[in-house]
């Protein structure tokens, strides 16, 4: 049926392991199309997971209109044929991530604040990811990278925030989580611990006991940033996950990446601000998109991305209006967009 959410089945009704539920994500563009009884003439057959591959949990399915192939979750998570377009402009690493890589699995880009590949992979794959490209190989966390980390960092006091990113840094189980905060905890000149995840998202279950006693009990101050770009993306599951970590004392933020047909209108991001900040999530960052291999067809022109903006500041109370930024490579920080160039 057009337009029906696809209704939930056993796995992921009540609170499942999350790793489980990471095992059965799926990977086979046909099976996607099928489930969301999308056609494979309007869609084509997935062929740039050559490029990258696809992978979705069925907890983020599970939100997806079925019959629509403009729905906007489906949209990022699709192997489009328009990943194969090629130009100069859109190239591996346009971030040049490589120049802040100083040694395997960290990269020191701004002043204070250092940030770890944790992970080398993520729970799921979304097609604008600007790491899509990122060589991952010998760039996670493990107690021989952690000491050297630990001596980057020591060497380094101006540190005073780390930030766990991937990949996917919630892919680490409890357990080694637990061990690498208690690592962080020993050096003293670290003042709080920044998460940036899109697991809490996508399967909700990630928000466990285990992870929210270790933020309860940790001297560091916890942030989260949520990575939400569409209020369809934000379910109960979403809502009760959000809720567990407030009550951590978890201060969330989140930042979005501004794509086309996906979240580039005025009603989409006023709903998505105010549906955050019901769920005590901070609108932090709206991001232009980078400019990597195979994005091009997601990207809003900055003239346009401008224009939505000023509308977000007239809609909008300020305090649920994100900053425009972009980042760009060897910038001491995100560059934020001009509004006072904004078109009326
Ligand atoms: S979760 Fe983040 S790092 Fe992973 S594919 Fe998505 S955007 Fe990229």
């Amino acid at each position: 049926m057009k337009g029906a959410i696809i209704p939930c089945s056993p796995p992921v009704c009540h609170k499942q392991d999350w790793k489980k539920q990471l095992a059965t994500a799926i990977t086979d563009p046909g099976a996607l199309l099928e489930l969301l009884k999308i056609n494979k003439e309007q869609m084509g057959k997935g062929n740039a997971q050559s490029l990258f591959s696809l992978k979705v949990p069925y907890a983020y399915i599970t939100r997806m209109k079925q019959g629509d192939p403009n729905d906007p979750l489906f949209l990022q998570v699709w192997p489009h044929d328009a990943e194969f377009v090629t130009s100069p402009d859109f190239i591996a690493d346009p971030l040049e991530e490589k120049s802040s890589n100083p040694i395997p699995g960290l990269l020191h880009k701004y002043k204070s604040r250092v940030l770890t590949i944790t992970t080398a992979s993520c729970a799921i794959n979304c097609r604008y990811c600007f790491r899509r490209h990122f060589d991952y190989q010998n760039q996670s966390y493990n107690d021989t990278a952690w000491n050297s980390w630990a001596d980057y960092i020591k060497q380094h006091p101006e540190i005073d925030e780390v930030i766990l990113s991937g990949g996917e840094p919630l892919l680490l189980p409890d357990d080694k989580l637990a061990r690498l905060l208690q690592q962080l905890e020993l050096l003293p000149q670290l003042k709080r611990l920044r998460i940036h995840s899109r697991l809490p998202l996508v399967i909700p279950d990630r928000i466990t006991e285990e992870f929210t006693a270790l933020a309860k009990s940790s001297r560091l101050q916890w942030v989260l940033v949520w990575h939400i770009n569409h209020p369809a993306e934000i379910d109960d599951a979403v809502q009760d996950a959000a809720k567990l970590c407030h009550d951590a004392g978890i201060v969330q933020f989140n930042q979005s990446v501004l794509l086309k047909k996906v979240n580039d209108s005025i009603e989409v991001m006023q709903k998505l601000s105010e549906r955050l900040f019901t769920n005590r999530i901070q609108p932090y960052y709206l991001h232009l998109l980078d400019r990597v291999a195979g994005v091009q067809h997601f990207e809003v022109t900055e003239n346009k991305a401008l224009k939505l903006y000023n509308q977000m500041l007239v809609e909008l109370p300020g305090y649920l209006v994100p900053k425009l930024v972009r980042e760009e490579p060897a910038k001491s920080s995100k560059t934020p967009i001009n509004i006072s160039e904004a078109p009326i």
